[in-house]
Parts: C-alpha cells; structure tokens; sequence
C-alpha cells in the first residue's frame, strides 16, 4: 500500500517499479472489500452470525442486541471520542485473558514512514491500549500490522473501519494462519474514510501548515456543550491550537471533503461483519451529553457476555436500544449509502465506468430532483477538495483551497426542496407518526 499525492492509500502490486498507475492483482482480489470476485456482506454475515444472532434488518444486518450506553471504569470516557467502547473492549479482551494483543490504530513513531501522523499498530498491554483512544479521520492501511501477526504467534483482536473488517474476513477465508490467530473484529460504525488532506487542511485554517503539523486530535471534547459539538486540537512542535470545529471550512461531513472515491460505493453502514460496533448514538437522549455515548451493536455471544458482566459490576452503562432508533442514530449515513448510493451507480455506469457490484440497484428514481442535485454537488466537493488543496500546498496558498471549496459548498448549502417535494415530505412525516414509526 502506498500513498498517492493526494495523501490516499492505494494498493500497488509489488514487483511493480511505477507506482503512477495502481494494478490489481489475483490475490489481492480475493481480499479487496470492493472487488466484483468476493461474497457481499450478506453473505459473509450469514455464515459468521446466523446461529448467534436472531435477527437481521436492511442496513443494520444481523444482531443480538442494540444498546447506548458509555463507559463508566475510569478514563476511557474521558480519552475517548465518544462513549469510551472502543478502547475499553480492547482492553477488556486482553485483561480477560480472550486476547495476546490487540490491532488498532494509534499516533504513528517519527520514525515511520511517509511522515504520517497515525497508524495501525500492535498492543499488548493496557498502558499500549491507552495510547490508541479516539477517531483518527485519516488514512491507515493493514498491511504492515498484519506482518506482524504473521510473525507472532498469538491470539489478537482488531478494531476497524467496516472494508477494513470485510477485508479481514475475506482474508481469513484464505489464509489458515489470519484465520486462527484473528479472534475478534470489532467495527467502527462509518460515514467515510478521509485522506491526509482533511488534517492537513483543518491545521492549516488554525494556523499550524502541513510541514509544521505534528498532532491532531479530531474529537476534543468541549465539556459545556452538545456531544456533536467538539473541536479540534492541532500542534506542531512548538504551539497548540484548539478550535471548535464547526468554525473551520470542510468539516461538514455530509459535504464528503478529503472522501476517497471508494467510500462513494460503500453500502456497509454498520460494520456488517463485524462481531461488535460501536458508533456515536447520535439521538436527542443522548446528544445533550458533552462526554459522548456510543451505540452498539452486539452479534457475539462472548462480547455480548463481558457486556452484561461489566454492567452489572458498574464498571458500564448500557440501555437497550430499538431497531429504529439505532437506524434513526446513522440516518444521514444510510440514506447517503442507500438512496444516494443508487443514484450515483447510475451516473457511474452511465458515464461507461466500472462500478463494484453493490446491493444496492443503480437508479435516478430514488432520489427527487433536490436531493440529486445534492449528489451531484456532493461528487463535486469530494474531487474539488483533493486537487484544489494540492494545488494550494504547492503554492504554498490556502486561500485556494478555501475559495474554490466555499464556492461550491455554499452552492450546495442554498439547495432546498420544491413545494411538491416538502408536501410529500409532510405526508410522510405524518404517515410515519400515524404508524408510530420515528
Ligand atoms: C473514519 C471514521 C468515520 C466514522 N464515521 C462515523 C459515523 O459516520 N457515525 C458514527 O456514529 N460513528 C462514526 N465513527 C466512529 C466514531 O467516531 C467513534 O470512533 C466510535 O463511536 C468509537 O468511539 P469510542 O469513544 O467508543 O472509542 P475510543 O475509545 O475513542 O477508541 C477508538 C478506537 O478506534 C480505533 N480507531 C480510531 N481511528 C481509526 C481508524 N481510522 N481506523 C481504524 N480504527 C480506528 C482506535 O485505535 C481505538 O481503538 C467513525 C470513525 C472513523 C475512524
């Protein structure tokens, strides 16, 4: 894997010299989450979680249990992004003794290549554990930790992106060693993957430019206000800056800035194959809450057990959550991945292009005109972000990136629905609320 100039992994054959143009390659077919030669997560979820789990709904897939909750044993909450899970499971299975170590990602040693800020790594102790708490919007890439579990022997656990986790799964399907070793895959519910650039150009508006930037965290928690409403916090060697981070340009996550292209055909919300999830529980009851709270989706038995183990020790807290409310927590995500994903197959194929075999048919007749137009301006945001913040780095001169990405996102931000669109709307607010149905 290496990265582009626009600071996005690809993956290259090996023996290949020019790394100008990715290739694929057989092997890497049977393993690529996108690839049109392995199963769909349907089918992956259905050999892995039919027996443990009851039920599988459209978009959430298979699960046993839903629940909100936060972590309650001391630090996790407060060191990570949302409600604690994420680093607290990982530390859970090592300190059970169900795990030797665990895969995730954390602040990449200066000494490790391509000068990036954050990177998959092996831990085997609480103290490593710590050190990997939060979202990192940034790209990573498997290949070297898992070298590294190809050299130890050992139990492991990872956590990961849901193509990451597909990928482990395909990967375990053909290789005994991967298959043994990886224990559990815990998911990380997804809106889209951001390239380099996305850090960089937060930084740079707070003052701190790309060769200068040494720290990011995207997800300070400001203790007075809403949990959606965080900052960000970047540092070079000698000064740190926080700033809210709805104030800096390009962190509207709807907007897709620095999205690689992939994420586009993405139809996993929920981490699919994945033995756990964890995601913000982004509903009214819980969003007042500075310190954040996660939603979880549970598909196993084991996970599932430390769980109701934790919370009865109050070590957690955890309520059940329904169907609706954990679709209605990522509802932005699933129409983006359902209704939006449809519309942009079609404008794909249309335009002759090769598109990943998705479960999610290509049409025009999904979305009303308002919301295509969206789209359309959302495809323009992701590709303008790329090349106009290059163009900016080159010369030296943010004011690019910042006038040619305004110009679109305030196009994008004046779009409003027809009267025929907003009545229909209405009905369907009102049929839903006859139905009993958030
Ligand atoms: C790129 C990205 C997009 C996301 N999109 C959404 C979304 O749309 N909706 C939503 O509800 N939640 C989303 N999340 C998940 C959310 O931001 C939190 O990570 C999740 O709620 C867990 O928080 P926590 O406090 O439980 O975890 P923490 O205790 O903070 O632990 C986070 C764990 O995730 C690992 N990690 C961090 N970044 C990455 C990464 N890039 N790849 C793999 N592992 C990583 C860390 O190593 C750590 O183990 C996204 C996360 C990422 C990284």
């Amino acid at each position: 894997m290496a990265l582009n100039e626009h600071g996005q992994y690809e993956a290259y054959a090996v023996t290949q010299n020019d790394r100008t143009q990715p290739q694929p390659s057989a092997s890497a077919s049977k393993v690529c989450p996108f690839s049109a030669n392995v199963p769909d997560e349907d089918t992956i979820g259905l050999g892995l979680f039919s027996d443990a789990c009851g039920q599988k709904v459209d978009g959430l897939g298979y699960f046993r249990s839903l629940y909100g909750g936060h972590v309650t044993q001391e630090g996790f909450r407060e060191r990570g992004s949302s409600g604690g899970f994420g680093s607290w499971i990982l530390n859970e299975l090592l300190e059970t003794g169900a795990v030797d170590y665990v895969i995730h990602v954390r602040p990449a040693a200066p000494e490790q290549s391509e000068n990036l800020l954050f990177s998959y790594q092996l831990s085997g102790s609480p103290q490593e554990i710590a050190l990997g708490g939060k979202s990192r919007y940034y790209p990573v890439e498997l290949s070297e930790a898992l070298k590294e579990v190809r050299k130890t022997p050992g139990r492991y656990a990872i956590i990961g992106l849901p193509c990451f986790i597909k990928s482990i799964r395909l990967l375990q399907q053909n290789d005994p060693v991967m298959k043994e070793r990886i224990r559990f895959c815990i998911g990380l519910v997804c809106g889209h993957l951001k390239s380099s650039g996305y850090a960089e150009s937060l930084a740079w508006q707070a003052g701190i430019a790309s060769d200068r930037l040494k720290r990011i965290d995207f997800r300070v928690k400001d203790n007075t206000d809403r949990a959606d409403r965080y900052c960000t916090l970047a540092a070079s060697d000698t000064e740190e800056r926080i700033i809210p981070t709805k104030e800096l340009l390009g962190t509207d996550w709807g907007a897709g800035t620095f999205k690689y292209k992939a994420c586009d055909f993405c139809d996993d919300v929920f981490a699919e194959t994945a033995d756990l999830v964890l995601g913000d529980a982004w509903l009214p009851q819980y969003v007042h809450d500075p310190l954040g709270t996660n939603l979880l989706v549970v598909r196993n038995k084991h996970l599932e057990g430390l769980l109701l183990s934790a919370a009865e020790d109050d070590r957690i807290e955890i309520k059940p959550l329904s169907v609706e409310e954990t679709l209605l927590s990522q509802d932005a995500g699933l129409r983006h991945r359902r209704e939006g994903l449809s519309y942009r197959l079609r404008l794909e194929q249309d335009a002759g292009h090769w598109t990943p075999p998705k479960r999610i048919s290509a049409s025009s007749k999904r979305l009303p005109k308002h919301e295509r137009q969206r789209q359309l301006l959302r495809i323009r945001m992701r590709e303008i972000s790329h090349t106009s913040f290059l163009k900016a780095k080159t010369a030296g001169d943010l004011s690019i990136y910042l006038d040619s990405f305004g110009t679109v996102y305030r196009e994008y931000k004046r779009i409003r629905p027809g009267l025929i669109e907003k009545l229909l709307a209405k009905l369907k607010k009102l049929k839903q609320k006859l139905l009993g149905r958030p």
